[in-house]
């Protein structure tokens, strides 16, 4: 397997404010993964707070060149992964994009689906929630009125006054919510106060309300709390999950952070097993990563995966969006085709 790669500047059509900053674009690497004449598309997006960069990440794929070229087909793909994984501690994006092209030429050279691939049936549509970004009232209000489609919508709190947002959000909208606080809150008995006062406001499920390193107090407040806890910046991979699994209800798995599709499988396994519900979740990709994760819908409890939705320039097709769900299409691989320019 030859590989390429591709630096592209994604730009939101909105710039995108969390708790602990704003953007208005972000930097992904694409890769090509050829093995004769068929293409295997994959994608490694690197938001700064997982501290991954693109010189690091174009520096682990000359890594790997060496390992995918010697491979020849038939591959075993767990082979692959695993020697791919032993070439750093780092770089999950990158073994990611790894591993989503991966499963992309494997399927393309079989030519079937990802999901037929791995011997498991279609996912039916499934609304996705659409995020709103922490924002000024006129411009929430455009972006509510933009989301109209969308049946659930995922809100970034962790604001000096998260009531003041979320009865903002009420004044135009009454679909249920999702709340991200991005580790934005500090006290375990204002949380468990605020998620009672939520519950009230149609909230369904509320990610990483405090800190990775407040533990202890989230296992406090998951035990009481009305609504589901979901984990996202305390588990990246499957090792994080034994010691996390009796502190949250749940986990939001993202392709970035697992280091790809492999490992999503196996953390949906753990979480099925230890009851835990399954949020699967996006970083700013294109329609690459996230189609390659919208191959996995039907193990999940919910979906946000609106990145593309975001997105002003997505360099590839794949998943379509119909009324707020997200619909896979048939073709091999993980669905996606680039624009001619990109590579
Ligand atoms: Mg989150």
């Amino acid at each position: 397997m030859i590989l390429t790669y591709k630096t592209y500047v994604l730009e939101y059509k909105h710039p995108f404010g969390v708790s602990s900053n704003t953007r208005s674009s972000t930097t992904s690497v694409f890769i090509k993964l050829e093995y004769e004449g068929k293409m295997g598309y994959g994608e490694a997006c690197l938001p700064a707070y997982l501290g991954e960069t693109v010189e690091g990440t174009i520096a682990f794929f000359e890594k790997a060149k060496p390992v995918l070229i010697k491979h020849k087909f038939p591959f075993s793909a767990t082979q692959i992964v695993e020697e791919i994984d032993k070439l750093s501690n780092a770089n999950n994006p990158a073994k990611a994009a790894i591993n989503i092209a991966l499963h992309d030429l494997l399927g393309k050279l079989a030519g079937k689906p990802f999901y037929e691939v791995m011997g498991f049936s279609r996912s039916e549509p499934m609304a996705t929630s659409y995020t709103i970004g922490i924002d000024h009232e006129n411009v929430i209000e455009q972006k509510i009125n933009e989301a109209a489609e969308f049946s659930i919508l995922k809100i970034k709190a962790g604001t000096k006054d998260d009531k003041a947002l979320i009865n903002l959000i009420r004044k135009y909208t009454d679909k249920p919510l999702y709340v991200d606080v991005n580790q934005g809150w500090k006290n375990k008995e204002e949380v468990l106060d605020m998620l009672f006062w939520l519950k009230e406001k149609n909230v369904i499920l509320i990610e990483q309300p405090m800190s990775t390193n407040m533990l202890n107090e989230m296992a406090w407040v998951t035990e009481r709390s009305p609504i589901p806890t979901i984990a996202d910046e305390s588990v990246k991979r499957l090792k994080d999950l034994d010691q996390i699994k009796n502190c949250f209800s749940g986990i939001n798995i993202k392709l970035m952070k697992s280091s790809g599709l492999t490992e999503a499988l196996e953390m949906i396994n753990y979480a099925k097993k230890n009851n835990l519900k399954i949020l699967l979740g996006c970083m700013a990709e294109s329609s690459c990563a996230t189609s390659a994760m919208a191959q996995l819908m039907k193990f999940a409890d919910y979906i946000d995966l609106d990145a593309p939705q975001l997105l002003k320039n997505d360099p590839f097709k794949g998943i379509e969006y119909k009324n707020g769900n997200v619909y896979l299409n048939d073709l091999a691989g993980i669905g996606v085709e680039p624009i001619d320019t990109l590579f």
